[in-house]
């Protein structure tokens, strides 16, 4: 669980002129990576409505292609600030749009005056006597009229485990290993396996309507459950000084785990069976594997091992395919 403290600090002038520098860069980066989503969604209901491609095929963008974006074309403001600082105000955006999704407003340009805090998530910065170190800013004072307690000390990472969850099936491990979904989610499963059945009875008004409904209903549930889930795993992993990251799902389930060729499966195909390499494996056990190794990866392109040692880490990703 974090704990917020406030206190004070006293620039000197020039630092000011940083402090300030660095909050208008961040609200920039906030305001054009608000910007680009709202294009690629305008892309996409010219593409759904229209079926056409004015300006090539759209994607849906996510923080993961945000965030590459940012280290791949950093301008000379960007540089001046520390890059986990930058990152953070990607996620914020991913945050605002999330809450989006959860029935809170859509996100917002800032103005200068709506835009007032930026983040070190992870490292960049450091207490020393009276001063607070931090990174591309510099040795601010600082008066700590209270003790700051120690965090739980980190462990070294030993151990990191792919997890793939989907509500049809198990848990799966990128060791193999299978566990039960705890029991709200099998709640969830037996709320929308109700309403299947519901729907279903009502087909005859409009099959494609219901079909819609169906997809949307069953996705808010199992979006509750699996919140609740990665919830759950993040505080258990804080005691423990453990990190939960969570990965992009795309393909994990369609790539192959040995090889990396894709193998396209719908949902009733249950075994990976790979004509490239010959591997034959589960299907969440493959997707697992996926799921590691690409947190892996994510480590090494993007710096998020600059996390002071932290590190024995699990991984974790809702299957996008699941319904
Ligand atoms: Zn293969």
């Amino acid at each position: 669980m974090k704990k917020t403290y406030q206190f004070r600090i006293y620039p000197n002038k020039n630092q000011e002129v940083i402090l300030n520098r660095t909050l208008s860069t961040c609200r920039h980066l906030y305001n054009d990576s608000l910007a680009e989503r709202k294009r690629q969604a305008e892309l996409n209901r010219l593409k759904k409505e229209f079926e056409v491609f004015p300006w090539g095929k759209p994607d849906w963008i996510n923080y993961y292609d945000q965030k590459r974006e940012l280290t791949a074309t950093k301008t000379s403001f960007q540089k001046e600030v520390y890059s986990q600082v930058l990152q953070d105000v990607i996620k914020r955006l991913d945050r605002s749009f999330k809450n989006f999704f959860n029935g809170f407003g859509y996100p917002r340009f800032h103005g200068r005056n709506r835009y007032n805090s930026f983040t070190y998530p992870q490292s960049g910065f450091g207490l020393e006597d009276d001063k607070i170190n931090l990174s591309k800013i510099g040795n601010i004072k600082i008066i700590l009229h209270r003790e700051i307690e120690e965090p739980i000390i980190p462990v070294e990472t030993k151990t990191e485990t792919g997890i793939d969850v989907g509500l049809s099936s198990l848990i799966t491990m990128s060791n193999g290993g299978q566990i039960e979904p705890p029991e709200f989610l099998r709640e969830s499963e037996d709320k929308l396996t109700q309403e299947q059945k519901r729907l279903s009875r009502k087909k005859k008004r409009s099959q494609i309507k219901n079909m819609m409904q169906n997809h949307h209903l069953a996705k808010s549930i199992s979006d509750a459950g699996w919140n609740q889930l990665i919830g759950l795993t993040k505080s258990k992993a804080e005691y423990a000084g453990k990190v939960v990251e969570l990965v992009n799902a795309r393909n994990t389930s369609q790539n192959c785990s040995g090889c990396g060729n894709s193998v396209p499966k719908d949902l009733s195909v249950r075994v990976h069976s790979c004509p490239f390499c010959g591997l034959e494996l589960d299907r969440d056990h493959n997707a697992a594997i996926n799921i590691l190794n690409r947190s892996i990866s994510t480590v090494g392109t993007t710096g998020i091992n600059a996390r002071q040692g932290l590190l024995s880490r699990g991984s974790m990703q809702r299957d996008a395919q699941a319904l």
